[in-house]
C-alpha cells in the first residue's frame, strides 16, 4: 500500500503534509460540473483538511540540484533566507505566493529538478471499486500532464508498477470528510520533496458520483498539492480550497514557477 510506504517514512522521522480538496457546493443530486459552472455561492463553512505534521529529525534526504541558481551560494542560513525573500517579494505580482508563506509558516518544499529523470508515477487501476473507470486513470494522468506543461521543472512519466513509482495515485469510494481528494507528502531536512501519494474518490461523501471532469479537476488541485503549493482562498485558482474551476489559472502557473525559481527551505 503506497500510503503505508509514507507512514513508515513518516514514522521514521521525515516530516510528511497533508493536504485536501473538495469540490465546491456538494449540493445531492446536484452534479458537480453543474455547480462548478455556475461558480457562485459561500463556501458554506466547509474548511480543506490541510494539515501540517512536524516530526522530531527528517530521514532519506533527496540529492540536491546542481547549483546553477546564484542564491544557493549565498554564505550562512540567514542571508540565503533574505536573499531568497526578496526575490520572492520581487516576483510575487500575480502569484499567491504570500498566502503560501503565511501558511506554511515562511517555509517552501518543493521537488528537485525532475526533467531528465522525471518522476514515476502509478495510477490505480481500481477495476474493483463500483463506479470506477478507466477514463477517470486517464482524467487522472491528464492532470499530471498538465502540470508538466506549467513551466515547472517537473515530468512524469506513468508505470504499471507500483514498486517503482515516486507518486502513488489510488482511488477511494468517498471520503469521510466533505473533500475529494487528498494527497499526503514527505520531504527532507532540507525541504526537498521526496515522495508523494494521492487519493481521488469516485463519489462525494453523499454518495452522488463525480464525473470525469470533476476527478480531473480534483486531480488538478492535488497534484497542485504534489508540486508544493497550498490552498489560495481566490476560487478563481485550481487551489482554492474548495476547487471551482476546471483549469489551471495564470495565478497557479505563476505560483508554481515562482516556487521552482528558489531553493526550497524557510525564507526568513
Ligand atoms: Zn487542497
Amino acid at each position: 500500500m503506497p500510503l503505508r510506504r509514507v507512514a513508515v517514512r513518516v514514522s521514521l522521522g521525515a516530516l510528511a503534509f497533508v493536504a485536501a480538496a473538495g469540490l465546491a457546493g456538494l449540493g445531492a443530486r446536484r452534479s458537480a460540473a453543474t455547480v462548478l459552472s455556475g461558480a457562485t455561492g459561500a463556501h458554506a463553512g466547509q474548511a480543506d483538511a490541510g494539515d501540517v505534521a512536524r516530526g522530531a529529525a527528517a530521514a532519506d534526504p533527496a540529492p540536491a540540484p546542481a547549483a546553477a541558481d546564484p542564491l544557493a551560494l549565498a554564505t550562512t542560513v540567514a542571508t540565503r533566507a533574505g536573499a531568497v525573500r526578496r526575490t520572492l517579494d520581487a516576483r510575487s505580482a500575480g502569484t499567491y505566493m504570500e498566502e503560501l508563506l503565511r501558511g506554511r509558516d515562511s517555509s517552501l518544499a518543493r521537488w528537485p529538478e525532475r526533467v531528465q529523470r522525471p518522476l514515476t508515477v502509478w495510477v490505480q487501476p481500481a477495476r474493483t471499486l463500483d463506479g470506477w473507470r478507466p477514463a477517470f486513470a486517464d482524467r487522472a494522468r491528464d492532470a499530471f500532464a498538465e502540470w508538466a506543461r506549467s513551466g515547472v521543472p517537473l515530468r512524469f512519466v506513468f508505470s504499471a508498477d507500483s514498486a517503482r513509482a515516486d507518486v502513488h495515485l489510488t482511488w477511494v469510494d468517498r471520503f469521510d470528510e466533505p473533500i475529494s481528494g487528498k494527497t499526503l507528502w514527505a520531504r527532507d531536512e532540507r525541504w526537498w520533496i521526496v515522495s508523494a501519494d494521492i487519493v481521488l474518490a469516485l463519489h462525494h461523501r453523499d454518495g452522488s458520483p463525480l464525473d470525469e471532469s470533476a476527478v480531473r479537476a480534483i486531480a488538478l488541485h492535488e497534484v497542485g498539492h504534489l508540486v508544493g503549493l497550498d490552498h489560495t482562498r481566490d476560487a478563481a485558482n485550481i487551489m482554492a480550497p474548495r476547487v471551482r474551476v476546471r483549469d489551471l489559472s495564470a495565478a497557479d502557473v505563476a505560483t508554481a514557477r515562482l516556487l521552482y525559481s528558489v531553493p526550497p527551505g524557510r525564507v526568513r
